[in-house]
């Protein structure tokens, strides 16, 4: 519905202080929302724990999230508080006063989040106590520990085979990083009856091909990209209202059927822009991040990046509205330090956290260090977010290596002289 849709965003933004969602989340949280049952496989740093945090959020109620280790469970339970998510943990490694009080928060409602290890959770009072309260959510973590086929199966997640029954309203989700075929099976079996969905990702578009230039003249730039795809559908991205505007206008006056996107326009206006840009062939959708949630074409041929992203998130998001036919596209970024150092100062002026802001200037790290790559672009890219691949031979660094100036090198020889 489109109430949770706004609500699954107001949560990543104002919760956890993430702009976009990675690759593989939204779907796990949108068939949680519509109600079903969910096993996802992603990799290690793919942010699993936001699969279940965020639906846990929205949906309101109780979520029991069920950890293998006490150390996991500790951190996650102090991100979540420096997030503002009141959150306990239940386990051996606190007094019996402390679970106590944290048992209280939870039953007077006031906890969002329980973290529990499987063997407390299975208990027949632990269970009854639970099914008294609105337990909406049950996501297990590391949930390849159920299988004896994993590499590191725990004896107490069997019990969690009838964790479902015992809270029959709540929805169920498994994660893990590492389980093959027949270790999915085996979760899918024991924990699910077989009855999930089973979400794998796999983070790579290799039809999408990757390219980072730099920033000069960028009117002009993007000008000369555009003309030279002649009936293409495209999206360029720019970073403000007022560029949105002068980008389109320009290439208006070159001839391209280019229409333009933000929100300061009216609801109306880009309506209109909306449904031509998916209905006629060829045109260039010119916009700010405002535009492209839950825009389905398949044929857009180029995502153009006229200023630095958010973030690499950001980025991955807005470069998979490209070439969802699987037909060759091409992402292009145009990559300038002025770029990195306005959204420096954006990070600087927000009236947030310094923990925040330490995350969100990191994140920033991350796409610098992307752009000034000289190893695969792709490969870079996808490690961001925890997948391992190999060059891919479809993106600028690869098809043109850059030269590598030995810094070392040249400053011995300078020294020399
Ligand atoms: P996993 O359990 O899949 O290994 P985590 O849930 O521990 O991964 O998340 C890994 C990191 O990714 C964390 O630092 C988390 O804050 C970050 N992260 C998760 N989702 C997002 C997002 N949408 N945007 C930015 N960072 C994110
Ligand atoms: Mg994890
Ligand atoms: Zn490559």
């Amino acid at each position: 519905s489109p109430g949770l849709e706004a609500e699954k965003y107001r949560v990543l933004k104002e919760a956890f202080g993430f702009e976009a969602f990675r690759p593989g989340q939204e779907r796990v949280i949108d068939a949680l929302l519509a109600g079903r049952d969910v096993l996802a496989v992603m990799p290690t740093g793919a942010g699993k724990s936001l699969c279940y945090q965020v639906p846990a959020l929205v949906m309101g109620g109780l979520a029991i999230v069920i950890s293998p280790l006490i150390a996991l469970m500790q951190d996650q339970v102090a991100g979540l508080l420096l997030d503002g998510v009141q959150a306990e943990a239940i386990h051996s490694a606190k007094t019996r006063e402390e679970n106590v009080a944290s048992w209280r928060r939870v039953a007077s409602g006031e906890a969002k989040l329980l973290y529990l290890a499987p063997e407390r959770l299975m208990t027949g009072r632990m269970l009854s106590a639970l099914s008294r309260l609105p337990v909406s959510l049950i996501a297990i973590d590391e949930a390849h520990c159920i299988s004896q086929w994993g590499h590191s199966f725990r004896a107490e997640y069997l019990a969690l085979g009838n964790a479902h029954e015992a809270l029959p309203r709540a929805r169920l989700v498994a994660l893990t990083a590492t389980a093959d075929e027949t270790t999915q099976a085996d979760i899918l079996q024991k924990l699910f009856s077989g009855r999930a969905e089973k979400f794998v990702a796999g983070f790579d578009r290799p039809n999408i091909s990757i390219a980072v230039q730099d920033k000069r003249d960028v009117g002009q730039a993007i000008e000369s990209y555009v003309k030279a795809r002649p009936g293409m559908s495209g999206v360029v991205y720019r970073l403000s209202r007022k560029k949105v505007d002068e980008t389109t206008a320009r290439l208006q006056a070159a001839g391209v059927k280019a229409l333009a996107y933000h929100a300061g326009m009216d609801a109306g206006d880009r309506a209109t822009a909306q449904e031509a840009f998916l209905a006629e062939p060829g045109v260039v959708m010119v916009a700010t991040v405002a535009f492209g949630m839950g825009i389905d074409k398949s044929d857009v041929r180029f995502v153009l990046h006229g200023d630095a992203p958010g973030s690499l998130e950001a980025y991955y998001q807005e470069i998979g509205r490209a070439g969802r036919d699987g037909e060759p596209a091409e992402a292009l970024m145009f990559y300038g330090l002025e770029d990195i150092r306005t959204r420096r100062r954006f990070i600087d002026e927000e009236d947030s956290a310094p923990e925040r802001k330490r995350m969100e200037a990191q994140r920033l790290d991350a796409l610098v260090g992307f752009c000034e790559t000289t190893a695969c672009r792709r490969q870079t890219l996808l490690s961001y977010f925890g997948e391992t691949s190999g060059p891919c031979g479809n993106c600028d660094t690869c098809l043109d290596p850059p030269e590598v100036i030995d810094g070392t090198e040249e400053a011995r020889l300078l020294l020399q002289l």
